[in-house]
């Protein structure tokens, strides 16, 4: 079995983006639109000869504050399941939602390894901008930029040694 990644957050973050670079297809559908892609859609990525199964997800749909895991399609919560390793991006135009906080208590209660990604951090010159994002109480968070390729690779190589 190849090492499974799930691709978290609330939507609009950037996710579909980051499959999409990760797994250098156009498979998953990048939208202007929030929660666009619905179904988990699975591809794969590769580090050298490592091969990864990574899966998008396009849960948390219904932006709505409160309860969201009992809103959001039960998809995400099966791509977690399934996962070894789940990227949690965040976006860092937008700053801490709510929403992040919610997926971030989940995450921490089932001590599902998970590194922390702040998307949409290009031409981004102060990494206090980060800071509020430790808060989630999940480790390190990495700046990235999904759309313009910035940090992918890192992110890969970090998440290869948290497998
Ligand atoms: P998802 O809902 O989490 O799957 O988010 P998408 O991948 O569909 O992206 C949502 C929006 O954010 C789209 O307009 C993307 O073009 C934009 N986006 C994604 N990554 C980046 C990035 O690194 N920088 C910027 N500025 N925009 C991004
Ligand atoms: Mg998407």
């Amino acid at each position: 079995m190849l090492p499974v990644i799930a691709l978290v957050g609330r939507p609009n973050v950037g996710k579909s983006t980051l499959f999409n670079r990760l797994t250098r297809t156009r498979d998953a559908i990048v939208a202007d639109f929030a929660g666009l892609t619905r179904d988990r859609h699975y591809g794969t990525a590769k580090l050298g000869k490592r091969q990864f199964i990574v899966i998008d997800t396009g849960g948390l749909e219904d932006s709505s504050e409160g309860a969201i895991f009992q809103k959001m399609a039960g998809q995400t919560l099966q791509a977690i399941a399934e996962a070894d390793l789940v990227i949690f991006m965040l976006d860092v135009r937008a700053g801490l939602a709510g929403q992040d906080q919610e997926i971030a208590r989940y995450l921490r209660k089932i001590g599902k390894p998970t590194l922390l990604v702040a998307n949409k951090a290009e031409g981004m010159k102060d990494s206090a901008q980060l800071s509020e994002f430790y808060e989630l109480g999940l480790g390190e968070v990495y700046a990235i930029s999904a759309a313009h390729g910035q940090g992918v690779r890192d992110v890969l190589e970090l998440a290869q040694e948290m497998l």
